[in-house]
């Protein structure tokens, strides 16, 4: 491990950047380490890393994004003006997946399914690292490695609760040709970093794709939601969908019997949000900053009525530029170019959110809890710039009873959660609908 590296907060394991609630919960760990380190659910906090005492080499913490995170320079042509609040920006657009089952299934319009479906057929990418539905216990999720239309189509829509993606890395690595990565900013923070650690990932990691991300709820935050609701039993839950099928599309849990739960994206989502992580609190980068492209709502306008879809779609790099330029010409995207502005207008919190970044930080440090290090995301200049002066107090002096309240000043020890199947493991339901 790297003298510099060491000195990073203190944190010498990967089990005490988990334990310390600074774990992202990423899984890059496991990929570098998988005979060290394993990723498990924890049910109150997310997808967390165990560790077997006394194995780490340091590779996973060298590369963790919850405990180190650093801006990736402007390339030439990126929008000065934008660069603090959303990262680097070379080109935006508004669109969705010209083929219509993956539009109507998407999140927002399917772009981050039609950029892999793009790379895995019309260039010599082989498959996608992403997550899904567990197929025996759908409240939960699991990494998988997509390779044809029908198992992108079956991953399509976001999940509000924990996913772990970078810890599947290894199939990129085994594959026979390049893939794409596709995952929440932490997520593809991590696997960029890990393939800066590992020539073979850095050969494979054809192209990045990041979808926007206001923090994962816990799992638990789920299960408490589907009992609130009167959904089914976990033991007989056989889908769970938490949008898509239009946009933004409805919550649906569906049980054994065919019998059906639904409540509003906006419900819901108001519901499990209250659970989210203390880390994704603190995040600085909500829009997938270091990736070659990122996809959001447009929520700068109200979806008509009975629409279908519709993304943002907002590239980071060279690489990411030409991959959109090349899945619109190929017929995946439909897409116009929009002017960037249109990233701001549709994602006013998640600014107040990067902005009151700096003061929960130094409400940490004056509590002597450790902190991570953020690199190059302006947050004294947001927090100075886009907070009026009420906001800007109470990210300081909101945050400190938040931090007693919820536990984050002390350490907690991750535990694995346990949920019964609902379907038995050797005859997965399918996650389609
Ligand atoms: C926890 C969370 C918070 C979000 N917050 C915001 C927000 O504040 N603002 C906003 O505009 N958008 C947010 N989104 C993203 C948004 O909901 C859409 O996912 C995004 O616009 C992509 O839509 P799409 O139709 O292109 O994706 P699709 O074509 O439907 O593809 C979605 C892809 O995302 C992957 N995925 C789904 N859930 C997860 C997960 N939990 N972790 C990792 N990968 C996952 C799937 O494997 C799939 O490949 C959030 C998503 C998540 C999961």
């Amino acid at each position: 491990m790297s003298a510099e590296f060491q000195s990073v907060r203190g944190m010498r394991s990967i089990e005490e950047v988990a334990e310390r609630h600074l774990c992202a919960g990423c899984g890059v760990c496991a990929f570098l380490e998988p005979a060290a380190i394993s990723m498990v659910d924890d049910l109150d906090r997310g997808r967390r890393p165990v560790v077997q005492r006394g194995s780490e080499s340091g590779l996973g913490l060298q590369a963790c994004p919850g405990l180190r995170l650093e801006q990736a320079s402007a390339p030439a042509g990126a929008d000065s003006s934008l660069r603090a609040g959303w990262g680097n920006v070379l080109a935006v657009w508004e669109g969705h997946s010209t083929d219509d089952e993956v539009r109507l299934k998407g999140s927002s319009g399917g772009a981050a399914t039609a950029l892999a479906l793009w790379a895995i057929e019309a260039t010599e990418m082989v498959g996608a690292v992403h997550i899904r539905a567990k197929p025996s216990q759908p409240v939960l999720n699991e990494t998988t490695f997509s390779s044809d239309r029908e198992a992108m189509v079956a991953a399509t829509g976001s999940r509000y609760s924990p996913a772990s993606p970078a810890d599947g890395l290894q199939h990129l690595v085994d594959s026979k040709g390049p893939g794409i990565f596709i995952g929440k900013p932490c997520d593809v923070a991590g696997a960029v970093a890990a393939s800066r650690l590992e020539p073979a990932l850095a050969e494979k990691l054809g192209l990045t794709v990041a979808i926007f991300c206001a923090g994962a709820p816990s799992t638990n935050a789920t299960v408490e939601y589907i009992e609130q609701i009167g959904g089914p039993l976990l033991s007989d839950l056989r889908r769970l969908r938490y949008r898509g099928n239009g946009w933004p599309g409805v919550f649906k849990a569906t049980g054994r019997d065919g019998s059906t739960v639904e409540r509003s994206y906006e419900e819901s989502w108001g519901v499990v949000q209250a659970k989210r992580p203390w880390r994704c609190r603190i995040c600085p980068d909500h829009t997938g900053e270091l990736a070659d492209i990122s996809v959001g709502d447009p929520w700068y306008r109200k979806p008509g009525e009975g629409e279908p879809g519709s993304s943002l779609i907002v590239a980071r790099t060279e690489r990411g530029k030409q991959a959109v330029e090349a899945a619109i010409a190929s017929g995946f995207l439909e897409c116009r170019a929009v002017d960037p502005s249109l990233i701001p207008a549709s994602q006013p919190g998640l600014l107040l959110v990067k902005a009151s970044v700096f003061g929960r930080l130094v409400a940490m440090s004056l509590q002597g809890i450790p902190t991570p290090l953020f690199k190059g995301f302006s947050l004294f200049r947001l927090w100075m710039t886009k907070l009026n002066i009420r906001r800007k107090a109470g990210s300081i002096l909101g945050t400190i009873p938040r931090l007693r309240r919820w536990g984050i000043h002390q350490p907690r020890r991750i535990k694995a959660g346990e949920l019964q199947s609902s379907v038995p493991e050797d005859k997965p339901s399918t996650t389609t609908q």
